[in-house]
């Protein structure tokens, strides 16, 4: 049987992606290697946000074609190969093939094409693609990304993703709830709704509040995540189905980039600092205690240090349980390039660090008086050093515990018992598995009725 080696870089997009390849391609008969020295195909699935990932592709691309033997193929598939297309292999000799995100279901033709001889690339956008018939080989049978939108129809200015992912287009309720149900019959009991703007999500016949409270009603998940939101599209439907739907998780990924309203403006964001400030009132009467966590960018063209202060004193007012922070990079085609007053690499590495700290301090400060409490833990598998298990709170903590390896896909409830800042070690309270996810009457004091803000 043929081997199949991919290498993921980038967002949770990319590795649903490569899921969803493994899928295409297992129909042909190929099965999966985690050693690119066995593999028959190395796949490279990119990402094109900034310009250190694609170095970086670039030079694992250098290393990747040490393994190639007469008759193997090596490619590029997800957004930079997209933004790059044929150009890429003029630059690379080594790469055979050269696939966009709405191209996986050509990979075997193409991998038969490079086996003799021909170099090629696809890297037409296609709309209607949602490689519904794809069933994706997932590595973890605990929690699942599902993919639920492909695209986006926003600019905002710093962004290469519209031009890497093209239009915006969601997938059938239906089609969703289906492949939900097959993962829960599996045994899986949490899943991650995909979207560059997810809840902006809407089937032609349901929007994302519709989609939450069927994904949430499916028998058998007890955990809904869903990443990235878009803050202003959160609307009173989908605040109201968070709140009322049991499984919807108390966290929230809300990407603010900036805490300037000037820099906004200039990132065509559609909300200024007060209507983004709005927004985390509203998650937070929504659902109680919901964590946060951002995605932050400094040194954007025009940036001011006064610009600069504002994202810090952002970050202290909505107090993030996580943040992401990225200098600024300079994407070619995206309407920013053309922003006058670009500011210094210097300058950039300055704020970063500066962000960070901040973003650590607050971090630290609400993860310190979480120490002592209870929390229910999904124990997603072993960690990544010594022998314990890495566990996580609905609230999208990570727990390190103690426990056998059967504890892997079940509940638990732990105690806190200490923190880095970040993550947390955890003792467990109780032996029973399977603990039921807290109810809505749980999260608010007294378990009365959310209203939508007016
Ligand atoms: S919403 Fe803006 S940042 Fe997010 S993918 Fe679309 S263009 Fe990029």
């Amino acid at each position: 049987m043929p081997r199949i080696y991919i290498e993921t870089y980038g967002c949770q997009m990319n590795v649903s992606d490569s899921e969803l390849m493994l899928g295409v391609l297992g129909r042909e008969g190929y099965v999966r290697t985690d050693d690119p020295v066995d593999a028959d195909v190395m796949l490279v699935n990119t990402c094109a946000v900034r310009d250190h990932a694609e170095q970086r592709v670039l030079g694992r691309l250098g290393e990747l074609k040490r393994y190639k033997r007469p008759g193997d193929v090596l490619g590029v598939v997800g957004c930079m190969a997209q933004r790059l297309g044929p150009t890429l292999l003029e630059r690379v000799p080594q790469v055979d093939l050269v696939i966009g995100p709405d191209g996986y279901r050509g990979l075997p033709e193409l991998i038969a094409r490079a086996r003799d001889g021909e170099r090629a690339a696809d890297v037409a956008f296609k709309s209607w693609e949602h490689y519904e018939d794809v069933p994706p080989v997932r590595s973890s049978q605990v929690s699942a990304f599902v993919t639920v939108q492909r695209g986006c129809d926003y600019r905002c200015t710093f962004c290469v993703v519209p031009m890497t992912r093209g239009p915006e287009r969601s997938r059938k309720l239906a089609d969703v709830v289906g492949e939900v149900t097959r993962l829960a019959e599996q045994g899986t009991t949490e899943v991650t709704l995909l979207g560059q703007t997810v809840n902006s999500y809407h089937d032609g016949q349901h929007d994302f509040a519709a989609l939450l409270r069927a994904v949430g009603a499916v028998e058998g998940i007890q955990r809904l995540r869903f990443t990235s939101p878009y803050p202003t599209d959160f609307t009173d439907a989908v605040l109201v189905a968070m709140a009322e739907t049991p499984a919807v998780c108390e966290h929230a990924h809300l990407p603010v980039q900036s805490g300037s309203s000037r820099t906004l403006k200039r990132m065509l964001r559609r909300y200024d600092r007060e209507r983004y400030l709005q927004v985390v009132a509203a998650l937070r009467q929504a659902v109680p205690g919901i964590a946060l966590s951002t995605d932050i960018i400094v040194g954007f063209p025009g940036e001011t240090e006064a610009d600069f202060q504002e994202t810090l004193s952002l970050v202290e007012a909505v107090g993030f349980d996580d943040a992401y922070t990225f200098k600024y990079s300079v994407r070619e085609g995206t309407p920013a390039v053309r922003i006058k007053d670009h500011v210094s690499e210097e300058t950039k590495t300055e704020r970063i660090g500066r962000l960070i700290a901040v973003v650590r301090r607050v971090a630290k400060q609400k993860n310190i008086r979480l120490v002592g409490t209870t929390h229910e833990v999904l124990v997603e598998g072993p960690a990544k050093r010594g022998d314990l298990l890495q566990a996580r709170t609905r609230t999208n903590k990570i727990a390190l515990v103690e426990g056998p390896a059967e504890w892997i896909g079940t509940y638990r409830r732990v105690r806190f018992t200490g923190t880095t800042g970040s993550t947390f070690t955890a003792w467990p309270v109780e032996s029973t598995p399977n603990v039921l996810p807290l109810r809505v009457a749980d999260r608010g004091a007294g378990g009365e009725a959310w209203q939508p803000p007016t």
